[in-house]
């Protein structure tokens, strides 16, 4: 062995075993790695993701994932936890999000609607790079939704989630379960088009002859995005949101 590579020590904890090669799954392996290798570069080059990881144990210690290895390191990998609360041990990830907001890859659109239809803070744009959904996630503080691993390799992604499913229902049951957002949920509050918040229309007159006539007549309350001026009122919109939300049974 030379002394430029270390022998460590690895085990993956319960769903990154998904992303790792069928023989190092839920068990401990050996790796070699050189002089000065990160946690980071280390997991990467298995297959996973570093915004999947939640929490890293080296030697019982937890540790950031830029911690250089050592050798005879044992290293345990812990997914970010769904049921309960390891924000006392956790060092991997530094800045928590206030608010959920999302930003999608160029393949989501249809979660997108879905989300939005929820209220769900889903950013979307259809012709838009890797690089510039990096960078608005890091502005506006976004979580990244993608189907593309290499997306969420990038160092410089702070929150990502690998979205499992191919279905985009399922896909949004599946973000809803996975960030906690039931309590986030507000049908008919956002724009399907913009992802921008609807205002209440205050006085009903106002949308006279801006929406169908029957329209007028049946409903009472009105909103309209501020940006692309939609109206919106709980008509068929609402019966297929509320479908959607029906048929998710969270
Ligand atoms: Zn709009």
């Amino acid at each position: 062995m030379s002394k430029n590579n270390y022998t460590v020590h690895v085990r993956f904890y319960e769903e990154l075993n998904f992303f790792i090669d069928k023989r190092y799954r839920k068990k401990t392996f050996t790796r070699t790695v050189s002089r000065g290798t990160t946690v980071k570069a280390m997991i990467e080059d298995l297959g996973v993701p570093h915004t999947e990881v939640d929490l890293v144990l080296v030697n019982g210690t937890p540790q950031p994932l830029s911690y250089r290895l050592k050798s005879g390191d044992m290293v345990s990998v812990y997914p970010v936890f769904e049921s309960f609360d390891i924000s006392s041990v956790t060092k991997v990830r530094e800045k928590p999000l206030r608010k959920p907001a999302f930003i999608l890859d160029v393949h989501l659109g249809k979660l997108a609607i879905y989300m939005r239809m929820l209220g769900l803070d889903a950013k979307y744009v259809n012709d838009i790079s890797d690089d510039e959904i990096t960078i608005t996630a890091l502005r506006e503080n976004r979580t990244i939704l993608t189907r593309d691993r290499g997306l969420l390799k990038r160092r410089i992604v702070h929150h990502g989630y690998y979205i499992r499913s191919k279905f985009p229902l399922e896909q949004l049951k599946e973000i809803i379960r996975r960030f906690s957002l039931e309590g986030s949920i507000s049908p008919f509050s956002r724009c399907l088009r913009c992802n921008i918040l609807l205002e209440d229309i205050p006085e009903k007159q106002i949308v006279r002859g801006r929406v169908p006539d029957k329209v007028f007549l049946t409903y009472d309350r009105f909103k309209e995005c501020p940006s692309c001026h939609r109206i919106y009122w709980r008509g068929s919109h609402w019966e297929n949101m509320k479908n959607i939300f029906d048929s998710l049974d969270l």
